[in-house]
């Protein structure tokens, strides 16, 4: 094993400038003007692939972008990881605010400067590398190992749900890799085990059967939008807790182990208000604001409409109003049984005077990985080894799809091992990467890989 890390960091520059060839290559996924590149990168990645020691090596075609794959199954017995990561990014207007070309990677400030370089290039890279260290310093690798890099995220991957359902034997493991959230902090070492889920809603609150002057029906037929907003306030209370139903029935309970992972986090309730420019936070009672951020259920209320909104003014009693509803939901929660909670209440709710029609518009699961799972304690491991510091364990309060699905297709357990910074500009312009995460991230990748193959 010593001589892979000494080979790893020997190689450091190495690494940089192979990094910089993958990023040269324009592979953004919606774009049908790249259609070419995008299969320029799949074969790119193949090649180093290969060049790793990895077997099988193939380029899937999809009714999209390809997907690329390989495995190194050299000993039954081991551990198998399957490695996850995407070779397609985010297009990049506005070209003119980018300080050097998004395709023409540069190395500035000890950090590498490209569209791609965080998201999800130089990530994924990271393991290829470390794979690739392994064969080059004639080490056996102490585990099994399978690559699956798709074309596809950042248009949603479309593809990538049926591929799992139908390949499941080609993509068996015993835990999947992933590297494409971020680092709590610079410098700390960070595994993230949860994700929220969502449910978004939209109520339409419809009144009279057309817009009225609200001088002569004023005080006799009910505003659609004065009911909606009263509507929208009922829905949560002055404690911050979401008044639905049985929305809290399946609301898994944070652990004390967990809320002692959150409380060692150190979050500063006062620089957080400071950036987003409020004098006061806000939410529900009885939990700090980290807890708050992903390890409970939210409601908000993401957009509202209805009557006369253009300059000046126009005395209308509007016929309807219109809200988008979302929430952001925790295990054990489910979108659908919540939807149907959600639409009863908010009929319940609605005065007589008013029609009311409450419409599901899309949906995801939420999902917690127990930091007590070995895979899981592998990589915090590994990971603290790398960065020479704790590694500390998060949850995030957004979604991404995918690993609900390796989750509900696999059925083994997802690790988010991210590299990146929330400061690293990715789907924006200047996006980058830290070359210190990128050099720490191959070192975390090889000790993973010694320290998983401890798990059977
Ligand atoms: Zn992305």
């Amino acid at each position: 094993m010593e001589k892979v890390i000494n080979y790893i960091k020997s190689n450091s520059d190495s690494y940089v400038e192979q990094l910089k060839d993958y990023l040269r290559i324009p592979s953004i996924s919606t774009s049908v003007k790249h259609k070419n590149e995008m299969k320029k990168c799949a074969n790119y990645v193949a090649g180093q692939l290969k060049s790793a020691g990895m077997k099988k090596v193939k380029i899937i075609p999809t009714a999209g972008h390809p997907l690329v794959f390989g495995e190194l199954i050299h000993d039954k017995k081991l551990p198998t990881v399957l490695i996850y990561g995407h070779y397609d990014v985010q297009p990049v207007d506005p070209l003119d605010l980018w300080k050097s070309p998004p395709f023409e990677p540069e190395i500035r400030n000890g950090k590498i400067w490209a569209r791609g370089a965080n998201d999800n290039k130089g990530q994924n890279f990271v393991h290829i590398k470390s794979v690739e260290a392994f064969k080059n310093t004639g080490t056996k690798l102490p585990v099994n190992v399978k690559f699956l890099i798709e074309g596809e995220e950042e248009i949603g991957s479309p593809n990538l749900s049926k591929f799992l359902k139908t390949n499941k034997s080609l993509l068996s493991c015993d835990a999947v890799m992933i590297s494409d959230t971020s680092l709590y902090q610079p410098g700390i070492p960070t595994i993230n085990y949860g994700l929220r889920g969502l449910c978004f809603m939209e109520v339409e609150v419809i009144g009279p059967n057309r817009d009225l002057h609200s001088g002569s029906f004023g005080g006799a037929v009910a505003n659609p939008i004065n009911v909606l907003a009263d509507m929208i306030s009922k829905l949560i209370d002055k404690n911050g807790r979401i008044t639905i139903p049985d929305f809290y029935n399946d609301v898994q309970k944070l652990s004390a182990v967990e809320r002692n992972n959150y409380k060692k986090l150190k979050f500063s309730d006062a620089k957080f208000a400071k950036e987003l420019n409020v004098k006061k936070l806000a939410g529900e009672k009885g939990y700090s604001t980290l807890e708050r951020l992903s390890g409970r259920p939210t409601l908000d209320c993401n957009g509202i409409w209805g009557g006369y909104t253009e300059n000046g003014a126009k005395t209308v009693l509007p016929s309807q109003a219109y809200a988008k509803i979302s929430m952001r939901l925790v295990p054990d929660q489910d979108p659908k049984t919540i939807a149907k909670l959600f639409a009863k209440y908010i009929k319940q709710i609605a005065p007589k005077s008013v029609k009311v029609n409450v419409k599901e518009l899309h949906g995801g699961l939420p999902i917690v990985v127990s930091f007590d799972n070995p895979a899981v304690k592998a990589a915090a491991k590994a990971a603290s080894k790398a960065f020479g510091k704790e590694t500390v364990f998060t949850r995030e309060g957004g979604s991404i799809p995918i690993v609900v699905e390796f989750a509900k297709q696999l059925d083994v357990p997802t690790i988010l091992m991210g590299l990146g910074l929330d400061t690293d500009n990715i789907h924006s312009p200047n996006e980058h990467f830290n070359l210190s995460n990128f050099s720490r991230g191959i070192l975390a990748s090889a000790y993973f890989f010694e320290e998983f193959a401890k798990i059977k």
